[in-house]
């Protein structure tokens, strides 16, 4: 198993047993140090949460959002979210795409995927961006985004507009080789 120096194990964000409430231990499991309860026994497996993203390509110009809420607002991302614990990936962007941008979007193929490694928190999540395609709905920024927009891909905002290192990675990307939508 290989990990990654420099990024945290996420071991210092939990003191507590979720099942027992008993005060973490730390101990040798699969090869690494993990959190394990000494009143219970459970092992606390962190693994990384699931985010997607959509691409969507209308006339040279990709979809962005400008982020609401707490974290990084006011900054451009492609538009998504977190997988719910109990729901497909694929069906994950179709509900975030509604709730963030009113679009109905048909999912296509994976373009990128890379871990996302949010040293300011802690927390570290695989994000998979897909080849989207508008379906049906009008464009209006909801939820937590606060404005959505088309860019030319010529004409992107800045990169200390746009929230995230991998978002820039896609968005270089996309500049240098703009994908067909395929299903
Ligand atoms: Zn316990």
């Amino acid at each position: 198993m290989s990990t990654s120096p420099g990024h945290s194990d996420g071991n210092e964000r939990y003191p507590f047993c979720p099942k027992c409430g008993a005060r973490f231990g730390r101990a040798v499991r699969a090869g690494r140090e993990r959190l394990v309860c000494p009143a219970c026994g459970f092992v606390f497996w962190q693994n990384p949460n699931a985010g997607v993203a959509a691409i969507v390509i209308e006339d040279g110009a990709v979809l962005l959002t400008k982020r609401g809420g707490s974290e990084r607002a006011g900054l451009w991302d492609l538009p998504g979210g977190f997988v719910e614990y109990d729901e497909d990936i694929r069906d994950a962007l179709v509900r975030e795409m509604r709730e963030e941008t009113g679009l109905t979007v048909a999912v296509g193929r994976v373009f990128e995927v890379h871990s996302n490694f949010f040293d300011d928190t802690g927390r570290h999540s695989v994000g998979v961006w897909f080849l989207a395609r508008r379906m049906s709905g009008t464009l209006g920024a909801a939820d937590d985004v606060i404005d959505a927009r088309f860019f030319p891909l010529e004409a992107l905002p800045p990169d200390e507009e746009i929230a995230f290192e991998t978002d820039r990675l896609v968005l270089a990307r996309l500049r240098n080789q703009l994908p067909a939508f395929e299903r």
